[in-house]
Order: C-alpha cells, then sequence, then structure tokens
C-alpha cells in the first residue's frame, strides 16, 4: 500500500500518519521530519533548508527530491510507504513518478484531507510536540491537551512548539500551500488516484475514513 497523504499545513497529515504506520506497519516518510533532524544536526542541508522553513516557504525541489529518492530505496519501503508533507510541487510528483518506475513500484491511493483555513491556524498556532523524534506525538492545548501542561502522556518527554507554528508563519505556509501544493489535486484527479475526505471530526473518525479508502471501501468522493 504505497500512500500519499495532502491537506494544508496542520490538516492532520502527520497524525492520521501515525495511525497507519500502527495498523499498516509500514513506515511514514515526512519530508519535514527529516528537513527538521538535520536542522537539529545541523548538517549543510539542514542549514540551507532552515532559512526556508522559518520563513514558510518550501525547500527547492531539488533537495526534497534527493531525499526521497533515497528513503524509498530503503527495504522497509518495499511492502508499502505512507508519504506525509511530499509531494508538494507539481515537480515533485513528477519526480516522484519517475522514481518509482525505476524502482517498479507505484502510488495506490491519494487522500486529500480537507480543512477549512482558520481553523487551521488555530491548529497549528496551538499544537505541541512531543520532543522524543521517536514518539513524535502531538497534542494541542486547547482541543487535545496533555495531561501535564508541557509534557508528553506517552514517553513523558518535554513538549515543544515548531518554530514554524507562529501565526506568521502559518500564514505563509497557508499560501504557499494554496499556490504550489493546492494543484497536485488536479494532477492526481487526472490520474484518478485523488480520495477527498473532510478533515473535521474526531481522529479517529477521520483515521476510520481512511482505513476505508485504502481497504477498498466505499468509493465514492463524497467525503465519507
Ligand atoms: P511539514 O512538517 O510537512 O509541515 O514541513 C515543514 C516545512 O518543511 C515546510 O514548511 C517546508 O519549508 C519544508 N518542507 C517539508 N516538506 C517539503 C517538501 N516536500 N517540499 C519543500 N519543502 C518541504
Amino acid at each position: 500500500m504505497n500512500l500519499i497523504l495532502l491537506g494544508g499545513p496542520g490538516a492532520g497529515k502527520g497524525t492520521q500518519a501515525k495511525k497507519l504506520i500502527d495498523k499498516f506497519q509500514i513506515p511514514q516518510i515526512s519530508t519535514g521530519d527529516i528537513l527538521r533532524a538535520a536542522v537539529k544536526e545541523g548538517t549543510e542541508m539542514g542549514r540551507k533548508a532552515k532559512e526556508f522553513m522559518d520563513a514558510g516557504k518550501l525547500v527547492p525541489d531539488e533537495v526534497v527530491i534527493g531525499i526521497i529518492k533515497d528513503r524509498l530505496a530503503q527495504p522497509d519501503c518495499k511492502k508499502g510507504f505512507i508519504l506525509d508533507g511530499f509531494p508538494r510541487t507539481v515537480p515533485q510528483a513528477e519526480a516522484l513518478d519517475k522514481v518509482l518506475m525505476g524502482l517498479g513500484n507505484k502510488i495506490d491511493h491519494v487522500v486529500s484531507i480537507d480543512v477549512d483555513e482558520e481553523a487551521l491556524v488555530t491548529r497549528l498556532t496551538g499544537r505541541r510536540t512531543c520532543k522524543n523524534a521517536a514518539c513524535g506525538q502531538m497534542f494541542h492545548i486547547k482541543f487535545t491537551p496533555s495531561k501535564k501542561e508541557g509534557v508528553c502522556d506517552k514517553c513523558g518527554t518535554e513538549l515543544y512548539q515548531r518554530d514554524d507554528d507562529n501565526e506568521a508563519t502559518v500564514r505563509n505556509r497557508l499560501a504557499t500551500y494554496n499556490q504550489a501544493t493546492a494543484p497536485l489535486i488536479g494532477y492526481y484527479t487526472a490520474k484518478g488516484l485523488v480520495r477527498p475526505i473532510a478533515g473535521v471530526g474526531s481522529i479517529d473518525d477521520i483515521f476510520n475514513k481512511i482505513v476505508g479508502i485504502v481497504s477498498g471501501g466505499h468509493s465514492c468522493a463524497c467525503g465519507r
């Protein structure tokens, strides 16, 4: 099962990807997580990427395409993968098609999680994430607060707010999404792969909708 999760920043791609990993035992590939790890390690790629990330802009295509090419060639991707935050531009999607063709593989489903823009701003500015990369559990200060403020319920590690989750950067990220990423809906619709779902309701409701889609259940585009 090779799945792309599409949706604006804060639509819930990462949250859903984490639940899908547990259910299907396939890796989540998040270019955002890979780039943040490079920033933290202080690699040259990380230093270059940070400027774009802090401004809410996209890291150049050739950088993320290189990351994805290496990652998809790893043996754990053979039985499937969940792409979260990639592709984000049409040239990235075209490069992905080429990489997968070279590996004798293809995308099976593109789930587009739709959420209203103002709701995304509220979600992102209140988002807190576990500092332990192996856990990565996410919370929201209003909607899903941790039991103890600033501490992960799952592993007890400190929570942090991402540098790019401030309102000004969030607005830039949304503008970037509308301009560069939204055209991917058309790209994958033309291939008959897009399955839109409403990204509102409980995390479990949304998860069940995705599971229904990837398991070949209800097949119209009504969002159920
Ligand atoms: P995310 O964690 O997916 O919200 O990504 C955080 C930031 O990393 C984005 O705002 C971009 O600056 C950068 N980034 C992540 N994935 C990509 C991508 N596929 N193409 C370009 N930039 C990306």
